[in-house]
């Protein structure tokens, strides 16, 4: 364990997160920061910093707490470019195309599925996210469902073992739910910290998802969803029901799913890159937070609905497409993000959190959405440590 101190001064803008310094961003301006071993020890004006082994001055910059993407789906092989293509002239988005992605991941080996996800993980950090959740879903069967999830862990404590992310070609969902809860999930549940399944017509309906949800939550796994994504449906209020940390998509809610969210303290998981990339209406995340629902935003990286890893991006959609202003975007995408993985040590730059720091070549996290599309982010620090 290094334990030595890092003073790091000169920061511009400093992202906490913290409520003490009010605003929904906890900002503090001119301040400094003090890392010890792998956490934060001490925030405060730079006027009034503490001495430290070493100092690193940022001239100004702005400092928020490394994103946390809480929706990924990195382990496939293969990519569905072609498939965008033809969707971006006019034909639409089906859940089937993820089929396509399936037979790829189980003909890759698990050095190609590894190789793949430290590609994209790595295309993260260097966008300023430090933590990420990973599911798997592009195995559906046993040995390929297990794999995946062993090669998501390598990279991550967040896994999620989603099983029932289509019914594979060759069986039928009665049977293939079944299996999911019996012997995928046995082979699946050591390597996985969350269950999920994809509640919505041409994927898995309520009451199949109430099944393979309890029956992760049996063995030991904690709950989260896909729903309400390409039309209203039940999940989200399956979601509330089940008390799951977080439902994801959220794209077509009634008033009645609003107030099921709100009352439930579930996280609603915006994922507004998917509605760029496939063309369909975002979600309403202005009704959401009017409401007091907490709502967090993450990238859904995936090969078929949405194949970017820029949270940066999805903050400047959900601005600018969503409603949401600069800084609800930001702390959706470190603070929300952090509740939707029921973490309390990521997503804020407290004493006692994790330093996890994004350092902006800019002096305010607005920049983030003003400048969409400019590559911002001119370091990374996680668990204390600058990443090269
Ligand atoms: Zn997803």
């Amino acid at each position: 364990m290094n334990s030595a101190t890092t003073l790091v001064a000169g920061i511009g803008e400093l992202v906490t997160n913290d409520p003490a310094h009010g605003g929904p961003l906890g900002i503090l301006r001119d301040a400094a920061l003090v890392i010890d071993g792998d956490r934060v020890a001490w925030t405060g004006p730079a006027s009034a910093a503490p001495d430290a082994d070493q100092r690193v001055d940022l001239a100004g910059r702005a400092v928020l707490p490394g994103f946390v993407d809480s929706h990924s789906h990195l382990v496939f092989a293969g990519d569905r470019a072609e498939e965008f293509a033809a969707r971006m002239t006019g034909q639409p988005y089906s859940a089937g195309g993820i089929r396509t992605t399936v037979a790829a991941t189980r003909a890759a080996t698990d050095e190609e599925l590894t190789a793949n996800v430290a590609r994209l993980v790595t295309e993260m950090r260097r966008q300023g996210t430090t933590t990420v959740e990973i599911k798997s879903g592009y195995g559906l069967s046993v040995i390929d469902e297990a794999r995946s999830l062993a090669v998501a862990r390598q990279f991550t404590d967040e896994t999620t073992f989603l099983g029932a992310h289509v019914v594979p070609e060759g069986t039928d969902a009665t049977s293939y739910v079944d299996l999911v809860t019996g012997p995928m999930l046995d082979a699946a549940a050591p390597h996985a910290s969350w269950i999920d399944a994809f509640c919505e017509t041409g994927a898995f309906d309520a009451d199949q998802a109430r099944t393979v949800l309890e029956a992760g939550q049996a063995a030991g796994l904690r709950g989260r969803l896909h729903a309400n994504q390409l039309g209203p449906g039940p999940g989200v209020q399956l979601a509330a029901e089940l008390g799951l940390t977080a439902v994801d998509h959220c794209t077509y809610l009634t008033g009645a799913d609003v107030d099921a969210l709100r009352d439930s303290g579930t996280i609603a998981t915006l994922l507004p890159g998917v509605e760029f990339s496939t063309r369909h209406p975002y979600p309403d995340a202005r009704q959401l937070i009017d409401a007091g629902v907490a709502v967090a935003i993450a990238s859904d990286c995936n090969p078929g609905s949405c194949y970017t890893s820029s949270m940066p991006l999805c903050i400047a959609l959900a601005v600018r497409e969503m409603r949401m202003s600069p800084a609800e975007a930001v702390r959706a995408a470190t603070a929300g993000g952090a509740a939707a993985l029921d973490r309390d040590d990521v997503g804020s730059l407290t004493p006692g959190a994790r330093a996890d720091l994004v350092v902006l070549d800019a002096p305010s996290h607005v920049h983030l959405a003003y400048r969409p599309g400019v590559p911002l982010v001119a370091g990374v620090w996680l668990g204390g440590q600058p990443l090269s």
